[in-house]
């Protein structure tokens, strides 16, 4: 399978598909938030830095990302394909990271952009929960996404969290950050024409369904 890149705006459902396709085609799924999120609670200085960055919902430095990254990408489990969430952010990652790429001998695969309109996605922000063990995201404004046990994973029974940067306010700034960084990411993908839509304001099956129609092109 290809390697797939989803760019989307915050709550568009990055998360809730990449954790779909995971399933499905037995692929990786890489989140560079949920790896800052894992260096952050090491708590030492580079994780408080990273905390406080998240937390104001801005950018984490390319750097740290970068090697994150690359060092995820080299585990054996990404040499048949993964799913990257929440990378690349911007067009200067983008440009590390096809180097990254061509020193690995891998290609960059698809891109698919999930679009939504910003008020759809601000109002998932009350009802997103996670499970901080295995990383599954909910939604109870969702009965599609909501937990059979409240506030209990599905998967495996531990307490859902919230996450510190969701809410209306950092929304705005994250939303901002979409808008100025990572959309101009779109144009830069498309001079490579791999870049597919899907429009992911309906629901979580009817972006599923449409993403499965894409790669199985
Ligand atoms: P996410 O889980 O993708 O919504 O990311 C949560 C937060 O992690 C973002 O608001 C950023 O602060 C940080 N982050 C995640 N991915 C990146 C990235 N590729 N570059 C910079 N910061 C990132």
């Amino acid at each position: 399978m290809k390697n797939i890149i989803l760019i989307a705006a915050p709550l568009a459902g990055k998360g809730t598909e990449s954790a779909r396709i995971k399933e499905e085609y037995n692929m990786p799924h890489i989140s560079t938030g949920d790896l800052l999120r894992q260096a952050a609670a090491r708590n030492d200085e580079e994780g408080k830095k990273i905390n406080e960055l998240m937390t104001s919902g801005q950018f984490v430095s390319d750097e740290i990302v970068l090697n994150l990254l690359k060092n995820r990408i080299m585990q054996p489990d990404c040499n048949d394909g993964y799913i990257l969430d929440g990378f690349p952010r911007n067009v200067e990652q983008a440009i590390e990271y096809d180097k990254i790429l061509k020193e690995l001998n891998k290609e960059t695969g698809i891109v698919i952009v999930l679009d939504i309109d910003k008020e759809i996605a601000k109002s998932r922000i009350s009802g997103r929960c996670s499970c901080p063990n295995c990383g599954k995201v909910y939604n109870t404004n969702n009965p599609e996404l909501t937990p059979v046990k409240e506030n209990l994973c599905d998967d495996c029974n531990t307490e859902l969290i919230r996450r510190s940067d969701d809410n209306p306010d950092t929304y705005e700034e994250r939303y901002n950050a979409y808008i100025q960084k990572t959309e101009p990411l779109i144009d830069y993908y498309e001079k490579k024409g791999i870049v597919r839509h899907v429009n992911s304001g309906i629901s979580s099956d009817e972006t599923h369904n449409q993403v499965v129609k894409i790669l199985g092109e």
